[in-house]
């Protein structure tokens, strides 16, 4: 008798599993399905009694405002496109492979929701999202604060040194602009004016305001003038080409915590180049690589103790293929994990 032909296994491709309707747990299903919209679909924490019970290391912030642009407005949708931004397999077991560790196995990491913003009252916006962000700093987690145009970082910044409070913050800051206008149109707190008002202000020392990825043609020698004035210290792109970003961030590092004992990470996605971040509303050519602005992530938090982050000016109506918020929610991803690898 003659053997047939192998067994064409495609009939057994699915694991059998009895009661498949109940075969996966909300958390289990892709990041896309069942969606509640948080970050990485973690738990929503809104209110000050949740996040006293949540007891978080890391909570999540929108600010969805982009009324401080000067350029292309876009940025008020970057939190629900950070939110939802592709992610390889969810909360529980992520693993990080830079790191070697499972994020979400150390620490607790809780999604606060959004600074309650109303469009066209400017002020009202960052009055609010400094309330959000002091709530969440004081009920315990480091806030993560998803952007919005950089104005945000006025009020973000002004809120985890208000709570940390008489202890001092240096800030590094990555963007392809140093944000330190005088005004903009007669507005003095948009998106070119943050970090002005945050050292005139006192909220930061200007010699631990420490800018990294400066490139173009904006601000003007006049405005440089005055950040050499107040004692700030930044690492133009050009000498990241010369040194390579590791050494850079090294001496950032330094300089940020020259006093400061902990440090605010203000991440302007513009630092990266257009071509691996198009979705922003100034773009700048000749940036950092995607792989460079998340190392760099990873080797400032591993090295200082983090009080307060932001990632901004994401613009999703210029992205494309997703590319911009998949980098933004990567960056928010290497900080929660450098924390995590902290606790080993
Ligand atoms: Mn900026
Ligand atoms: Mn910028």
């Amino acid at each position: 008798m003659t053997e047939g032909p192998p067994d064409f296994r495609i009939d057994h491709s699915e694991l059998a599993h009895d009661g498949e309707f109940d075969e996966f747990a909300p958390e289990d299903l892709p990041y896309y399905s069942d969606w509640h919209g948080s970050f990485e679909k973690l738990p929503w924490a809104f209110t000050d009694e949740a996040l006293a019970e949540a007891d978080a290391d890391v909570a999540i912030v929108g600010a969805p405002f982009d009324e401080g642009v000067s350029s292309r407005p876009g940025a008020r949708f970057g939190p629900r496109a950070i939110r939802m931004a592709p992610t390889a397999w969810g909360t529980a077991d992520a693993w990080s492979i830079q790191l070697q560790d499972e994020p979400y196995a150390k620490l607790t990491v809780v999604d606060a929701g959004d600074a309650p913003i109303v469009p066209t009252r400017f002020a009202r916006a960052l009055r609010v999202i400094h309330e959000k962000v002091y709530r969440v700093a004081r009920a315990g987690p480091i806030p993560i604060v998803l952007g919005g145009d950089h104005s945000i970082t006025y009020p973000s910044v002004a809120a985890v040194a208000r709570h940390v409070w008489p202890r001092k913050v240096g800030v590094v800051h990555f963007d392809a602009h140093a944000d330190t206008g005088a005004e903009q149109w007669g507005n003095l707190y948009a998106h070119g004016e943050p970090m002005r008002r945050l050292i005139e202000e006192g909220w930061i020392e200007g010699r631990n305001f420490i800018q990294v990825g400066l490139r173009g043609y904006w601000p003007d020698r006049a405005t440089f003038d005055w950040m050499r004035a107040k004692g700030m210290r930044w690492h133009a792109m050009t000498e990241i080409e010369e040194r390579g970003s590791e050494a850079v961030i090294a001496d950032a590092i330094v300089e940020a915590l020259d006093g400061p004992e902990v440090i605010y990470l203000s991440v302007d996605i513009d630092v990266v180049d257009p071509g691996m971040a198009p979705a922003t509303g100034t773009p700048e050519s000749g940036g950092m690589l995607a792989r460079e602005l998340l190392r760099a992530v990873r080797q400032i938090v591993s090295q200082c103790e983090l009080v307060g982050m932001d990632v901004v000016e994401v613009a999703p109506p210029y992205d494309h293929a997703e590319i911009t918020a998949i980098l933004a929610h990567r960056t928010v991803m290497e900080a929660i994990s450098a924390l995590a690898a902290k606790r080993r």
